[in-house]
């Protein structure tokens, strides 16, 4: 029988449950729990590139960086101008390039890696690929469908990369399940019965991210309170820390001015070779210092001095300055805890217990600033941090599947049926006592629209409880626009961002044929009561399903027959081309074209419209390269039809 798994696709690390009777958390090919979520891109004489996955991939890091990928989630649903994108290529973090994709628009972001380019769902669904075959090979069964946990405040766009993601790599979403959700659930918390309902703060610090959420859980019943968090803030922002910590130090005692530009004269294998073995190093010493008071960062004949002498790097790390260096860190970390529970209009009170999962909540320093502001009874620490999201996507996996074992007779049976076919087990009791029976989710963010004269609306609100649907009449600024473009965007820790467009092409003439007819036809009286044309108006309804994810519709009130176009466009090859053809009317608008030439080039305009529309497949987002061919050379074709009537 084919299984439904879970899976937390993790910034560093990736894991796989599955739920049978009880939780187990799977080995991959390498006999490990834990898979590192790390691509190595191998290059191949004339064929297509072989991709390298996991523990494997990691060991390239230091002969070929620029070819090994870490961290793609965060890059995942991201724009190449974003202003986090161009702090990692601003930081020179990354060994390979970024730019925008040659197929997609500005919005769009690829990863240039040994002459070709990558999307991060490309990249990230390589992962997903190899979690996939490998929970297979150890359940010796296929496996078709799972839960995928994405951070709490992941928009739109990063939840429509990941679904694509998995779209790619095979497996059917049965749901994005928020991290901090997912590790409630493995904490036990959807047991609490009835009457006994409490409120928790899950705080789940891992490689990349720290997520927070707060939930309500009473009666198997999970209520998404409220969310909040730092995409930018995990351990690999510590081990940068350590990183500087480190260069400072030797820096000082080897009395050299520029370290940094000590490294970047080293050749390039040389240099490579010691920021990988720097890299290594901190992290073993940060999670040393977790469990003993001092530790000694080493890496030994690898840098070269100016005079090319060996440079040895022994730095002692005791875990108080540790601590002193955490300090500020802590300080935003607590500043983003006390944000959070003040979003849902809460206090700290009122929190009955801090769940503590992913790597980094292992720091002493991080559980005892915790404590410090919670109380020390109120905090648990999960037994296994690094697997209780795994854990926790598989118990709603197994929830959600089609079929389940019964408990009893361990035969498979509907899911939805109250008793086991089999052998009369009550399975709806047996789910009520041991599992989740309903999460109750909510929006991630506040969600705006934006028109064309930068007029934002809100749509819908933070926290709101889903699935919801918001709809709202907008009225156009002219009357004769044939063209609508709104951009869709939330607001993520105070910041607005974009998570996709939506381009209408409007049929005006009809509208136009009535003004002109009312121009003839009738006497004064009847002209002058004649109301003027009325600009189209627009009713736009935002659907948010149970995973956060978007859609669009649109209705054109004046024309309620009007097929629109409901797609939202994500910096794709679509944009790019719903882009320049806004160029294209917008460059006859300034150039003054004749109406008779606006007009014809707007026609074509709404047609190629309802064709860019089919250029992305929705379900996995790829090219149809044909039809993406075709509208470039409508486009193109209709800017030389404008422009070879303005000189007739
Ligand atoms: P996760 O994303 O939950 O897999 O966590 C990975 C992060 O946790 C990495 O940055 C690890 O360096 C960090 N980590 C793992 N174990 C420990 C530990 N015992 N102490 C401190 N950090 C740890």
């Amino acid at each position: 029988m084919k299984k439904s798994i879970g899976i937390d696709l993790g910034t560093t690390n990736s894991v796989v449950a599955v739920k049978k009777v009880s939780t187990e958390v799977l080995k991959n090919a390498e006999g490990e729990y834990i898979t590192p979520s790390c691509v190595m891109v191998k290059k191949r004489l004339m064929r297509k590139p072989e991709f390298i996955v996991g523990r494997d991939a990691l060991e390239w890091i230091r002969q070929e960086p620029e070819h090994t990928i870490t961290a793609v989630k965060r890059l995942i649903g991201r724009d190449f101008h974003e202003k986090e994108v161009q702090e990692l290529i601003s930081k020179q973090s990354l060994p390979y390039q970024l730019s925008t994709h040659s197929r997609g628009s500005a919005n769009s972001l690829a990863l240039q890696i040994g002459g070709r380019e990558f999307t991060p769902e490309e990249i990230s669904a390589k992962i997903l690929a190899k979690l996939k075959a490998d929970a297979e090979a150890a359940l010796g069964d296929e496996v078709d469908a799972a839960v995928i946990t994405v951070p709490a405040y992941f928009n739109d766009k990063q939840k429509h990369g990941t679904r694509t993601a998995a779209a790619l790599a095979g497996l059917k979403v049965r749901r994005l399940l928020p991290e901090p959700t997912a590790a409630a659930i493995s904490f036990g918390v959807d047991k609490i019965s009835g009457d006994d309902g409490r409120t928790v703060l899950v705080f789940d610090f891992g490689g990349g991210t720290l997520d927070l959420s707060i939930l309500t859980i009473s009666g198997g019943r999970i209520i998404e309170m409220g969310k909040g968090g730092d995409m930018w803030l995990g351990g690999e922002d510590i081990d940068q820390l350590l990183i500087d910590y480190v260069l400072e130090e030797t820096a000082k005692e080897e009395g050299i001015e520029d370290i940094r530009a000590l490294i970047g004269q080293q050749k390039p294998a040389r240099k490579n070779k010691f920021l990988a073995e720097l890299k290594t190093a901190v992290e073993k010493a940060k999670i040393a210092l977790s469990d003993q008071e001092e530790t000694c960062i080493e890496i030994l004949g690898v840098l070269l001095d100016q005079d090319g002498d060996p440079l040895d790097v022994e730095v002692e790390l005791p875990r108080t300055r540790f601590d002193a260096m955490m300090a500020p860190l802590l300080k935003s970390m607590l500043g983003l805890v006390r944000g959070v529970i003040a979003d849902v209009h809460f206090t700290e009170d009122l929190i009955d217990n801090v769940l503590l999962v992913g790597g980094s909540s292992r720091i002493p320093c991080v559980i005892n600033s915790l404590q410090e502001e919670f109380g020390q009874d109120k905090v648990l620490l999960h037994e296994r941090p690094m697997l209780a999201v795994a854990e926790g996507a598989a118990i709603l996996s197994h929830r959600l599947a089609d079929t389940v074992e019964c408990p009893q007779c361990t035969r498979n049976t509907a899911q939805n049926v109250t008793t086991c076919s089999y052998c009369g087990f009550d399975l709806e009791g047996h789910t009520v006592e041991h599992g989740v029976v309903e999460i109750v989710h909510a929006a991630a963010h506040d969600y705006y629209i934006k028109l064309e004269n930068d007029q934002r609306f809100l749509m819908v609100e933070k926290n709101t409880p889903l699935p919801c649907s918001s709809t709202e009449v907008f009225q156009l600024v002219d009357a004769e626009q044939e063209l609508v473009h709104m951009k869709f965007y939330n607001v993520v820790n105070r910041k607005e961002q974009g998570i996709g467009d939506l381009w209408l092409g409007i049929d005006q003439d009809e509208e136009r044929e009535k003004v002109e007819r009312g121009k003839e036809e009738g006497d004064e009286e009847e002209k002058a009561a004649r109301k003027p044309v009325v600009p189209s108006r627009i009713e736009i309804t935002l659907d948010i399903d149970e995973n956060n994810l978007v859609s669009v519709n649109a209705t054109l009130l004046n024309h309620p027959d009007v097929a629109l176009s409901r797609t939202l466009s994500r910096g794709k090859a679509d944009e790019k081309l719903f882009l320049e053809l806004e160029q294209a009317l917008s460059d006859a608008d300034k150039e003054q074209y004749s109406t008779y030439t606006v007009i014809d080039l707007q026609n074509r305009a709404r047609s190629i419209i309802g064709f860019i529309n089919g250029v992305i497949d929705p379900k996995n987002d790829t090219v149809d390269e044909k039809r993406y061919e075709q509208a470039r050379k409508q486009i193109h074709k209709a800017i030389k039809i404008a422009a070879n009537e303005e000189l007739l």
